[in-house]
């Protein structure tokens, strides 16, 4: 067996939970704004990294604590759950992601002193680094910090942070943080201790810092330019379902507003331009190994709202004992509602199903991939997977093309038009 992440060729999720693991290993940035490990030659080969990866090691009922439960129902979809809910929180609705469920959970933590802190998503005013994995021990630091980021955030140096104090906390996270830090808590007797919740955040797939950097470059806008970016900004006159990606100066002067609908975020998100490779392949919609996990209401009837609306499902008794007590407008669904938020979106048709397809084309290529569905696709969404993978790897060779200077940024955005109009007309 290998003794080091560097030596299996495998898809970085970029969790960063090897490096705050190890000191042998270091964060450095790829080309899309990924964070990647480094191991150093003065690696020892105690092979930590390799068992803490959430892309080499394979899905293992073990290593999630909840699911010896037998009080817990099971979905194919969802994985593990006490309950579904949706609804909202009144007074958090209009300045966070969805309903503000999440953050209205983290406050209430605090209140009733389940845990000393929180760490989560936190605004950064450096354009190379907008958000980070912060600590935050108040009410007023989780709204101002509340709302998405879809944007790479690693957890080396949280690790070490949790590791170094004695306090309990609750760390939110994406699904393949979620699986990592589940890994890392079974090796680790401190992070075993001090991590009293993980909570899970659904994803749909997650874009480097590349980005914003081309989003930016579309307004005419170099990106050194700009502090601070917040991505699902609400608005009175636009629908919940047409995120805003918006940019500021240091003086907090607005420099860009990009939507999803008929604009350049939509057009670089949707049609994943600046994909994590990993994502590919990811099987793990809800976040199967968190405590609890938020999403968003993509219900039919709620994309008119101004306003979101969250899911959530539990999978801890103390957690969904707090959620039944976020007020009148949190309401008990069935599982397959939940599913269905996200089977509008795509999500489960690409992580529940085509991710099978994804796998078997990496593995063939000699990636370990933790992906455990089992392949029942059919010729066409073969051909799909296959379809997919050529224009992202074109896709992606543009943006290397334009970072090495061989190509103008003009060339580059005309040739990702005429890419996407291409996939459009063969329907992919
Ligand atoms: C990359 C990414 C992809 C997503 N894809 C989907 C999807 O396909 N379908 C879907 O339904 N939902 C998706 N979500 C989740 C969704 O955007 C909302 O976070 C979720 O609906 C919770 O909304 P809320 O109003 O309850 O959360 P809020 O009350 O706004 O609180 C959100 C909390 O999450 C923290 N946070 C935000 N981003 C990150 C991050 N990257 N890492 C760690 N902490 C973070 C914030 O700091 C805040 O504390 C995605 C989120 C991310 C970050």
């Amino acid at each position: 067996m290998e003794k080091n992440i560097g030596e299996i060729k495998h898809l970085c999720t970029g969790c960063g939970i090897c490096a705050g693991m190890c000191k042998h290993i270091e964060i450095y940035d790829d080309a899309f704004g990924f964070y990647r490990p480094k191991v150093k030659n003065s690696c020892v080969e105690c092979g930590k990294c390799v068992s803490v990866c959430p892309s080499i090691t394979p899905y293992r009922e073990e290593d999630i604590p909840f699911c010896k439960d037998s009080r817990l129902g099971y979905d194919f979809n969802t994985g593990y759950y006490i309950a579904c809910y949706d609804g909202y929180v009144e007074s958090n609705r209009r300045n966070c992601a969805s309903g503000g469920m999440c953050s209205e959970l983290l406050i209430s933590l605090l209140k009733y002193q389940q845990v000393d802190a929180v760490y989560c998503a936190v605004s950064n005013d450096d354009a190379h680094k907008f958000y980070v994995c912060g600590r935050l021990t108040t009410e007023e630091e989780i709204r101002r910090n509340a709302r998405s980021a879809y944007y790479p955030i690693e957890i080396s140096e949280a690790l070490k942070s949790i590791r170094n104090r004695d306090e309990k906390i609750a760390i939110v996270c994406l699904p393949c943080q979620a699986k990592a830090l589940r890994l890392a808590m079974k090796q680790d007797l401190k992070l075993r201790h001090n991590i009293k919740y993980i909570i899970g955040l659904v994803c749909g797939g997650l874009p480097g810092k590349a980005m914003v950097e081309y989003i930016a470059k579309t307004k005419k806008i170099e990106i050194d330019e700009i502090k601070k970016i917040t991505f699902r900004e609400k608005d009175d006159e636009i629908r919940c379902n047409n995120c805003q990606l918006k940019m500021y100066d240091e003086d907090g002067i607005l420099k860009v507003t990009s939507r999803y609908h008929g604009e350049s975020f939509g057009f670089a998100y949707f049609n994943k331009l600046f994909y994590s490779e990993s994502c590919w392949v990811c099987d793990d919609v809800f976040a199967e190994y968190a405590d609890v996990v938020f999403g968003d209401a993509w219900y039919k009837e709620n994309i008119p709202n101004t306003l979101g609306t969250s899911i959530c499902i539990t999978r801890n008794a103390e957690l969904d004992e707090l959620i039944c007590e976020m007020g009148e407008n949190i309401h008990r669904v069935d599982v397959a509602k939940v599913v269905e938020a996200q089977r509008n979106v795509s999500v489960v048709g690409k992580k529940k199903h085509l991710s099978a397809g994804f796998a078997r084309i990496y593995r063939k290529k000699g990636f370990s991939v933790s992906n455990r569905l089992e392949e029942k696709l059919g010729l066409k969404d073969k051909i799909k997977c296959q379809l997919y993978l050529l224009f992202f790897n074109y896709n992606k060779n543009l943006w290397m093309d334009y970072r090495m200077g061989n190509i103008s940024f003009n060339t580059l955005d005309q040739k990702y038009h005429r890419s996407v109009k291409m996939k459009k007309r063969i329907h992919l």
